[in-house]
């Protein structure tokens, strides 16, 4: 009898933006402590994993997609965070000389701070649990996850969540309704640890004191539970925004160009350089994309919150 073992599986992670983000100061073994709120949004990464036949596991990226991503930047070696996934898994479940291609179609910008390479690493986690039939159950996944980035297990859940301790502990927060919100990718990317430097500078040299963040803003929870974008806009905070500002004070421009334009409020993304700037309703998104657009800018139109890792239906066409 032969096996049923797929041959390739297709996954898909979302990409997140934090619509809070809290940094406690730098801790003695140099991580920093948050309080986030993720949202994972319609903007998805795709990787297929297919059974070699060689033993070795090999990645190829394809860029491109609705923002025009470049592929430049990303490991296409062992360190690519699909590759380091799949061997974790394999590593787990005893696998000693796994044979998997790995095709990315990027769509999340690169170093933009959007959580795209945890995606990534969600999706191949999934991908490769499916073809081997390594049967790990999502806390397991989570569990593999947490140990390649603190974004990957959000990415493995999707929806909105609180993230505690580097951001990998999560609750979900059940959100009432989608948000609508209009992503502005820059040309380049930031490095996250360049970002947290400079809030550690910015921090020492304002002589501002900061406490360790426990828990999430509530406003910013009661404005996600009843889908209320107005209260949203009013609250939503990014700690890292001082700090990647400095490091790329062309954001600020923009910032405020998408609040003449109709934008209800707009933030960095997690460590930037991506903005997300929040619309009244889906028109009001589909406005403000085609107004920054006109003016030169990357923009696009998602939504949030999205689902998280899960099979890519080859016949549905592509969301993002
Ligand atoms: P963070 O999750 O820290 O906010 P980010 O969203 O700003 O990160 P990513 O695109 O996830 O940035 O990747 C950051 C760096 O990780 C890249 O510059 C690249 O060197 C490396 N990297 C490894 N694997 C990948 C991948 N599959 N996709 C993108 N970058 C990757």
């Amino acid at each position: 009898m032969t096996t049923s073992a797929p041959q390739a599986v297709r996954v898909r992670a979302p990409g997140k933006i934090n619509v809070s983000l809290k940094v406690g100061p730098l801790r003695a073994d140099g991580y920093h402590a948050v309080a986030s709120v993720y949202l994972a949004v319609s903007l998805f990464e795709e990787v297929t994993a297919s059974a070699a036949a060689q033993p070795g596991i090999t990645v190829r990226v394809d860029a491109g997609g609705p923002l025009r991503i470049p592929a430049d930047g990303i490991p296409l070696g062992p360190d690519n965070l699909v590759a380091r996934a799949a061997a974790a898994l394999a590593g787990h479940a005893g696998i000693q000389d796994p044979a998997v291609d790995l095709v990315i179609t990027k769509h999340v910008p690169v170093a933009g701070g959007m959580g795209g390479g945890s995606a990534d690493a969600a999706a191949a986690l999934l991908a490769c649990n499916e073809l081997w039939g390594t049967g790990l159950s999502a806390a397991d996944l989570a569990l593999l996850g947490a140990g390649l980035g603190a974004d990957v297990p959000f990415a493995l859940a999707g929806g909105a969540a609180v993230g505690l301790g580097v951001g990998d502990e999560l609750t979900p927060v059940a959100a009432a309704a989608p948000l609508h919100w209009v992503l502005v990718a820059a040309d380049t990317g930031l490095s996250t640890p360049a970002v947290y430097r400079r809030l550690d500078a910015l921090r020492t040299s304002s002589g501002a004191g900061t406490e360790e963040p426990e828990t999430a803003d509530p406003a910013v929870l009661a404005a996600l539970t009843a889908g209320n974008a107005a209260a949203l806009a009013g609250v939503i905070h990014n700690d890292l925004q001082p700090a990647a500002l400095s490091l790329a004070p062309a954001l600020d421009n923009v910032l405020q160009r998408g609040k003449e334009l109709g934008a209800l409020a707009g933030i960095v993304s997690g460590s930037g350089p991506t903005l997300a700037f929040l619309a009244a309703d889906a028109d009001a998104a589909a406005r403000l994309q085609d107004a920054l657009r006109a003016e030169g800018h990357n923009a696009l139109a998602v939504y949030g919150p999205a689902a998280g890792a899960e099979p890519a239906d080859p016949a549905a066409p592509a969301d993002h």
